[in-house]
C-alpha cells in the first residue's frame, strides 16, 4: 500500500495573503466594470471562494468542469475533456478564468481557446499556481498568486486521488512505495 509524506509548501496565512493582493490588483485593473469568474472545477473550488470575496467590483460566478488527470497518477493524460460548461453567457463580458495549476497548459490553453470563440469583451486567466519549467502550451496567467517548482501538490482544492482537499495548506505530496 502507498505510503504518503506532506510536506507544507505554502502556508494558509501566505496564501491568503497572496489571495487578497490579486484581488485588489483585478478591482484596480477592472474598475467601474462587471466581472464573469469562472472557476475550473474541481481544484479551484477554494481558492475562487476567497479570491472573490476580496474583489470589490460586481460580479456573476460560474464554473467549468474539465478531466485532464485520472486515478491517481500525478502526471497528465494530456488530453482535456469538457465535462460541464458555464451557465452565463459569455458574449461581451469581461471573464476572468480561475484555475488553481498551471502545469503543461494545456487545460488552459484548451479554456482560452473555447472562452475566446464566445466573443468576451475580455478574457484573462487567474491561476493561484504556476508550475513554468512544464509547459507545453505557449500560456501564462494574466494573474498568478505563487509559481512554485516542479513537485505535486495538494490541500486548498487541489487533490489526489481526490483526497487532500480539505487541507489549508499547500503540501508536497511524496508517495513512498
Ligand atoms: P495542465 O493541463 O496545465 O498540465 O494541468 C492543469 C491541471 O492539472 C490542474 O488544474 C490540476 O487539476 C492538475 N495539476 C497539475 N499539477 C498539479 C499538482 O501539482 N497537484 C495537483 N493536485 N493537481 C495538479
Amino acid at each position: 500500500m502507498e505510503k504518503h509524506t506532506l510536506e507544507v509548501l505554502i502556508s494558509y496565512d501566505q496564501i491568503i495573503e497572496r489571495v487578497k493582493l490579486l484581488a485588489e490588483t483585478i478591482t484596480k485593473d477592472f474598475e467601474g466594470e462587471e466581472l464573469l469568474v469562472v472557476g475550473v472545477l474541481k481544484g479551484a473550488w477554494i481558492f475562487m471562494a476567497d479570491l472573490v470575496k476580496y474583489i470589490d467590483l460586481p460580479m456573476e460566478i460560474s464554473f467549468v468542469s474539465v478531466s485532464s488527470y485520472a486515478g491517481a497518477r500525478t502526471t497528465s493524460s494530456g488530453v482535456v475533456r469538457l465535462l460541464c460548461d458555464v451557465d452565463r453567457p459569455v458574449e461581451k463580458r469581461n471573464v476572468i478564468l480561475v484555475e488553481d495549476i498551471i502545469d503543461t497548459g494545456l487545460t488552459i490553453n484548451y479554456l482560452k481557446r473555447l472562452f475566446s470563440v464566445r466573443n468576451p469583451n475580455s478574457l484573462k486567466i487567474c491561476s493561484l499556481l504556476d508550475k513554468p519549467s512544464r509547459r507545453l502550451a505557449d500560456i501564462n496567467p494574466d494573474y498568478c498568486g505563487f509559481s512554485i517548482p516542479d513537485e505535486f501538490v495538494v490541500g486548498y482544492g487541489l487533490d489526489y486521488n481526490g483526497y487532500y482537499r480539505n487541507l489549508k495548506d499547500i503540501s508536497i505530496l511524496k508517495i513512498n512505495a
